[in-house]
């Protein structure tokens, strides 16, 4: 069957990780695929669509190699599903898949099916960090040079964004933590109330609220997220509340 279809790429987000929080769109876009294409943890999280599928998995570090194999089974005819935990666009599949093809100056139908992204699953679990403008950046330097880094941590600590941290600490990139910490506390209160999410709506989810002094003396890996508030965030029962505004029309 698949053959006598076009080839069609679906840039699959799959949402934090429970089955109730990826979309209609994404399940749909799955069960129609011939082939699905994806890191094999993920692949885990979605094996009841799988059946009857040809499956390819790769390590996570050959997003180029999955981009590569996936347009490639497209353009051979097939119906592709790319899968990616969260939303495809943010450190993931996305780039990989448009920049092989525009590179290899390939004509392909390609579909991005958004999901909940990492940020927004472990803001709902922290309550409300997110209420005003943030920023978000990931740690890792193994793709982005760590001065870049580095000046995107102080442009968002002076312009006090409340900030979202993706891939904080792996068992390879231990220091990066400490130094965002570091960082972060030269333009920001010790007291600012930080989150700490691990496992957001799946398996072995934990939270934790701290503040940014504290926060490099919790456990923290490549599973988990974290929110720093701004200079208007506060605590209250539990939760972590940034404000709507900055004036005080309440
Ligand atoms: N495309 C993904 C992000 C991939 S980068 C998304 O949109 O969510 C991988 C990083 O995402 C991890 O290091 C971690 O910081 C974060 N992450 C992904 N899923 C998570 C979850 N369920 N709970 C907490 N953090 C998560």
């Amino acid at each position: 069957m698949g053959r006598l279809t076009a080839g069609k790429i679906y840039l699959v987000g799959i949402g934090p990780g429970s089955s109730e929080h990826i979309t209609p769109r994404a399940v749909h876009a799955i069960k129609s695929a011939d082939v699905v294409v994806g890191y094999k943890t993920y692949l885990s999280l979605i094996e009841e669509y799988l059946t009857g599928k040809e499956v390819i998995s790769k390590q996570m570090r050959q997003e180029m190699e999955r981009a590569r194999v996936a347009v490639d089974a497209a353009l051979d005819g097939k119906r592709v599903a790319v899968i990616s935990s969260g939303d495809p666009g943010v450190y993931a599949m996305t780039s990989a898949v448009f920049e092989y093809v525009s590179r290899n100056g390939y004509s392909l139908e390609i579909e991005v099916v958004p999901g909940v992204t990492a940020a927004t699953a472990s803001a709902a679990l922290l309550g409300s960090p997110l209420g005003h403008d943030f920023a978000v950046i990931s740690l890792s330097d193994l793709l982005t040079p760590w001065d870049v880094i580095e000046k995107r941590l102080v442009g968002a600590a002076v312009a006090d964004f409340c900030i979202v941290l993706y891939n904080p600490k792996s068992s390879g990139r231990k220091w990066q933590i400490e130094k965002a910490a570091k960082i972060l506390l030269e333009h920001r209160s010790p007291a600012t109330p930080v989150g700490i999410v691990r496992n957001a709506m799946r398996e072995g989810e934990s939270v934790v609220i701290t503040t940014l002094k504290e926060m490099t003396t919790h456990d923290i890996d490549m599973l988990t997220t974290i929110i720093i508030g701004n200079a208007r965030s506060l605590v209250y029962g539990g939760k972590i509340i940034t404000p709507r505004g900055y004036g005080s029309k309440f």
